[in-house]
């Protein structure tokens, strides 16, 4: 019997093969369209058990899809579509309950009218799950942390098909591995998320050209070390694409505070001469977010990420000399420290939190490049990013088990395993960054 005739019997109605718009919108992701034996799209937790079961018992790998932007296309095995699961209910107390597949957007515009927000990714398409899971590296990172910070409860099936209430009472250990150890654990089917204020933002861009890179990194460095908890910055190193993209920095800004605030603190940098445009004004939260291209871009991103611990001279050096090498090259770093920073390092699954910044350096390459110009790039990437120590996973389009190595520190990683082997001895939950059971 095949597995969708199989799956059929167990969950009727909810499994879907080729030919069905359930199978065609769960086997496409950002990265990709994927040719999986089949999709459940289950409605309840106990569904979500059942296919899970299932899959465990014919030893199917599991890929779970929330909101699709961080899986690989899966082209044999099962995906478990979330897609029924995107429900954002908001509590009194700011306690926001979030369906995995609910995107990041749509919760920003739930939150809004009360004031409140959720640190969360950058994007609006994003989705809850794999954010959640991950880490989640928001706008208001030095206000109030991870998003994973914000994490309260989950509700999580788990390769056995038990349903478990999981936090920081129940369950501790998983509760930890879950913030941050991705979606190794389980299928998680409810978040609750506690909300904070985030009105009396100010911020937008301050756009500059490719003439003085050095020196407007060390300027963005000392602003970014001068403003406290409220001020949160990105800055980015686009290359030149073409006539229609001359490329540039752009550092992206949000304080909540005053325009006056702002302009204070920021007036090293608008001196600059290298300044071409600003683009600064009060903004709501939501506004922040950028809507994400519809797929992956058609090229590959060949470098990597890494936490510095500290932005020195050298370090923005580098990154600058990797700009400007010949090959089109994009750099991105992200201010972290404040909330972020005060967690304990053994709080959650990510642990670097002594950071300074979050740095991002890839080679932009066509994605049929030879292997050897790849291999050079990529050196070219890791030099720049010599300084820095592990990775953010969310960042990691790739996988491996050397990948998986660089996000954890060793004795969290071994820690990660032996919560593995306890809930998912199989490794049913493989696709992924994956850890494997000790
Ligand atoms: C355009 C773009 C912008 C981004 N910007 C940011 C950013 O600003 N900050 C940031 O931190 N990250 C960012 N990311 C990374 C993003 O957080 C991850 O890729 C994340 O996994 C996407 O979540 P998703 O639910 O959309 O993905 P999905 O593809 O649905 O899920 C990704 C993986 O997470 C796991 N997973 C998802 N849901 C569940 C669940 N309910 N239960 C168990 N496991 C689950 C699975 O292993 C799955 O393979 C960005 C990614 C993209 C593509």
């Amino acid at each position: 019997m095949s597995l969708l005739t199989e799956l059929s019997e167990h969950l009727p109605g909810r499994a879907h093969g080729p030919g069905t718009t359930e199978y065609d919108a769960g086997r496409t992701v950002f990265a990709g369209v994927g040719e999986p034996a089949a999709v459940v799209r289950p409605h309840t937790a106990d569904e979500v058990a059942a296919a899970v079961a299932h899959a465990a018992a014919d030893g199917l790998s599991i890929a779970v899809r929330s909101g699709g932007h961080g899986q690989l296309p899966v082209d044999d095995g099962l995906v478990i579509d979330l897609a029924e699961f995107d429900t954002i209910e908001v509590g009194d107390d700011g306690l926001a309950t979030l369906g995995p597949a609910a995107h990041w957007g749509d919760v920003a515009a739930a939150l809004a009218p009360r004031g409140l927000g959720i640190s969360s990714g950058d994007t609006r398409q994003v989705g809850v799950g794999g954010l959640l899971l991950g880490g989640g590296i928001g706008w208001l990172v030095r206000t109030y942390g991870l998003t994973i910070d914000a994490l309260r409860e989950v509700e999580l099936v788990t390769a056995a098909g038990e349903v478990l209430t999981v936090n920081s009472e129940s369950h501790p250990e998983l509760f930890w591995a879950l913030r941050g150890g991705g979606g190794n654990f389980g299928v998680v089917t409810r978040f609750t998320v506690q909300a904070s204020p985030v009105d009396g933002l100010v911020g937008g861009s301050i756009h500059f050209d490719r003439s003085e890179v050095p020196t407007v990194l060390r300027s963005w460095r000392e602003v970014m070390r001068a403003g406290g908890d409220e001020f949160n910055s990105t800055i980015m190193l686009m290359p030149p694409m073409g006539p229609e993209m001359p490329g540039g920095l752009q550092a992206g800004i949000a304080l909540r505070g005053s325009e006056g605030e702002l302009h204070e603190l920021l007036a090293p940098l608008l001196a600059l001469p290298s300044v071409t445009k600003v683009d600064l004004a009060p903004i709501a939260y939501g506004d922040l977010l950028e809507d994400a291209p519809p797929g992956r871009p058609p090229f590959q991103f060949v470098g990597g990420n890494g936490f510095a611990p500290e932005l020195t001279d050298e370090l923005l050096e580098a990154v600058a000399a990797a700009y400007a090498r010949d090959v089109p090259t994009m750099a991105l770093l992200r201010a972290l420290g404040g909330a972020f920073s005060r967690v304990d390092a053994d709080a959650t699954a990510i642990a670097h939190r002594g950071a300074e910044a979050l740095v991002v350096v890839n080679g932009v390459l066509p994605a049929d490049a030879e292997p050897e110009l790849v291999a050079a790039v990529k050196a070219g990437s890791d030099a720049a990013l010599a300084s820095t120590t592990g990775s953010y996973g969310g960042f990691e389009a790739n996988r491996s088990d050397e990948i998986t190595a660089s996000m954890y520190p060793p004795a969290t990683l071994e820690r990660l395993r032996r919560v593995k082997a306890e809930v998912d001895p199989g490794n049913s939950f493989r696709r992924n960054h994956n850890i494997r059971p000790a």
